[in-house]
């Protein structure tokens, strides 16, 4: 999908967000949800999602909603970096499917990153093991200040 288009309800985040489909929550609060990828490319890879928006991407996401995005991406990644001691933690966000955007929903990805450990495939690795995203997702919750 290119960068124009119109944002799709049936979009897998979305579903997430209505309860429709199962996610391994991290954190939420009135504005953004974070929950476990899937598809990790580094242990302890978290996603951050607005809850009250239809921006596929950042270039559509109102100023106000890009604030509080960010503040909880922020408040995450703090808690990613307590929880797993990472030697550094990428945190991107994609934009049209030319640069690797798949679902068309706004996100930041959260991943933290070891020294030696190459990154893992960008949303084409393995599925993970959902007790282990479990387990990952209740350290991280249990760092959130
Ligand atoms: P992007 O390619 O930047 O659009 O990122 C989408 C991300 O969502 C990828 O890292 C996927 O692994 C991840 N993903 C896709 N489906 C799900 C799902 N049902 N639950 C959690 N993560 C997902």
């Amino acid at each position: 999908m290119s960068l124009d288009g119109t944002y799709d309800d049936g979009n897998i985040f979305a579903k997430i967000l209505r309860g429709e489909a199962p996610s391994v929550r991290v954190f939420e609060d009135e504005h953004v949800f974070a929950f476990m990828d899937v598809f990790p490319q580094s242990k302890g890879h978290v996603l951050v999602i607005p809850k009250h928006s239809h921006a596929r991407n950042l270039l559509e996401e109102e100023p106000q909603v890009l604030a509080t995005l960010i503040q909880g991406v922020q408040r995450v990644t703090r808690a990613v970096r307590a929880a797993l001691n990472p030697d550094g933690i990428m945190v991107s966000q994609f934009n049209g499917a030319a640069s690797g955007q798949t679902v068309y929903h706004l996100h930041v990805h959260i991943i933290p990153r070891w020294e030696g450990v190459p990154l893992g495939r960008h949303a084409g690795g393995g599925m993970a093991d959902m007790g282990e995203l479990k387990v990952l997702a209740e350290q991280i919750a249990a760092k959130i200040a």
